[in-house]
């Protein structure tokens, strides 16, 4: 792939790719890269640096001493930067979609409308500038209060703000968090996931060309086991946004101590599916739901829970609709594509074949070339098999049928996970009652989970995170209120009549 966009030259030296600290791109003194391959056709697509604590060290410091100036830069300067950011993730999206699909094996399509998508949030969060606006207050509302006290309540941002992204969206789901940070004023350090550190690395030029000054922005590049540890546990860190899998979110909450974090994490998101269901938009959805990108979606359809009646033509029109998905070349928009490596082909097929030992029945895929996994329906799943509870992160979706809804909204619940929960019904009294139950952060009634649109709180429970993301929810919990009480002298309160007669 041939990069024609001279911005990009100054940030890597043939495959090289440089990290980003206090506006430079430099070479790590380690010495060490680590080299990133198409997951489709393994092919070199860069080499990144392995960077050393000393640099850690160093990204953070820098960080924090941006701060202060950043955060006394006027909030709509901030916002109008954001602005001048998404505009250049449009103009480069269709670059930057091309090599996060080289690096990651997303259709095309797919890569390019992440750029865009991220492009979307920047944009929104600029516009939701007056979430930062403040308040006043008198102290008279509770007995004992009075007047001459009042409060100016208003938010700052919280320091430096560590952002660490996941795989499969590392350019949005790494995007999603720098916009809110920087605008409250935050500075941040960047760690991507190391598949996906080069498109992700596109946001230290997009933000240093739209304005962000050097030190506010930066970024760290390195596997996550070597230096992870070292970041999450840094004293100057003062707050954690990480989006990843549930195991490691759980390492990091009990490494990070008392700085706030907001944590992403894994998910078994269920689909119940009721007798009365619209057969054909429930069939749409699981299969779009289970499959697209291969399932390596956190809000991915993992395990379906069908009422008697429903089960055997739902599970048949699934199958047929799966056996129409086109397989191959991700350049060529083909539905499934590579898993991101090898590794987790091995952990999905693991999870297949426990499943055969247990007695499943295949329905289709179950078939292995390279990354690619054949998309897969399993059917007569039972609750001592490690596909009804273990997140397949994986084109696989096993059917689990179900006697009655209560058992159904049991075996929801007794999973670790909590993301989201799905029910497909034409009885929306039902619905609603049967929503109430679930332990999701978002229940979807007749859709397929999904995080977005933007703008409304994405929200794990359980095992699959903690705190609210969403455009105005991360403006919120990416700064705190800070609160100044005036306390007026009696002289004022002598100058105040009241004249009533
Ligand atoms: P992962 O293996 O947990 O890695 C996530 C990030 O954590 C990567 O940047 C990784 O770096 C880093 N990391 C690893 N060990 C660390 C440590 N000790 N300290 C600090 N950082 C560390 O997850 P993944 O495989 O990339 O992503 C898939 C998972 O993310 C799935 O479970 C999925 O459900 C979840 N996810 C959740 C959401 C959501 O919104 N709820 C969205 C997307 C994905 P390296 O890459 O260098 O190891």
């Amino acid at each position: 792939m041939i990069n024609k966009i001279q911005e990009f030259n100054v940030m890597r030296e043939n495959l090289n790719y440089k990290f980003f600290i206090n506006g430079e791109w430099r070479v790590s003194t380690s010495g060490k890269t680590i080299t990133i391959k198409n997951p489709f056709n393994n092919e070199i697509v860069g080499n990144i640096q392995a960077c050393t604590k000393e640099e850690v060290d160093q990204a953070i410091i820098n960080a924090k001493q941006s701060v202060n100036c950043w955060e006394n830069t006027p909030i709509r300067e901030r916002a109008e930067i954001l602005k001048k950011a998404a505009n250049l993730m449009n103009k480069w999206s269709d670059y930057l979609g091309e090599l996060l699909m080289n690096e990651n094996g997303k259709p095309l399509k797919s890569a390019i409308s992440e750029i865009k998508r991220t492009a979307l949030i920047f944009n929104a969060t600029a516009e939701a500038k007056s979430e930062l606006v403040g308040t006043t207050m008198t102290g008279d509302i509770l007995e004992g209060g009075s007047r001459e006290k009042i409060s100016i309540t208003y938010r700052v941002p919280l320091g430096v703000v560590l952002c660490i992204g996941p795989f499969n969206y590392p350019f949005n789901l790494t995007g999603s968090k720098i916009a809110p940070a920087l605008l409250t004023g935050n500075s941040v350090v960047m760690k991507p996931s190391t598949e996906g550190s080069i498109t992700a690395s596109h946001l230290g030029i997009i933000l240093d060309k739209a304005g962000v000054p050097p030190g506010v922005f930066n970024i760290i590049t390195g596997r996550g086991s070597e230096i992870g540890d070292y970041l999450i546990s840094h004293p100057d860190i003062n707050m954690i946004n990480f989006t990843g899998s549930s195991k490691t979110g759980k390492h990091l909450a009990e490494v990070a101590g008392m700085i706030p974090l907001l944590l992403e994490l894994g998910g078994k998101d269920a689909a119940i599916v009721l007798n009365d269901a619209d057969l054909k938009k429930t069939v749409k959805s699981i299969v779009s739901g289970a499959f697209s990108y291969n399932g390596q979606r956190c809000t991915a359809v993992k395990r379906v829970l069908p009422m008697p009646d429903i089960a055997d033509i739902l599970i048949e029109k699934v199958v047929e609709e799966t056996k129409k998905l086109s397989i191959g070349d991700p350049a060529e928009n083909k539905s499934i594509g590579p898993l991101i490596n090898s590794n987790q082909c091995d952990y999905v097929q693991e999870l297949i074949d426990d499943a055969i030992d247990k007695g499943v029945e295949v329905k289709c895929g179950n078939k292995r070339e390279g990354n690619i996994l054949w998309p897969t329906v399993l059917d007569k799943v039972t609750v001592d098999m490690r596909i009804a509870w273990e997140e397949q992160f994986g084109p696989v979706v096993p059917f689990i049928r179900v006697k009655t809804i209560e058992e159904a909204i049991k075996i929801s619940n007794d999973s670790e996970y909590g993301l989201q929960g799905m029910i497909f019904t034409n009885n929306i009294d039902l619905a609603l009652n049967i929503a109430q139950e679930l332990e999701v952060g978002t229940v979807q009634i007749n859709g397929q989970s999904s995080r977005g649109p933007d703008h409304f709180p994405f929200i794990g429970t359980k095992a699959s995170g903690m705190g609210a993301q969403g455009i105005k929810y991360s403006i919120k919990n990416m700064s705190r209120p800070k609160v100044i009480v005036m306390n007026l002298s009696e002289k004022g309160k002598l100058l105040r009549k009241c004249d009533i007669d």
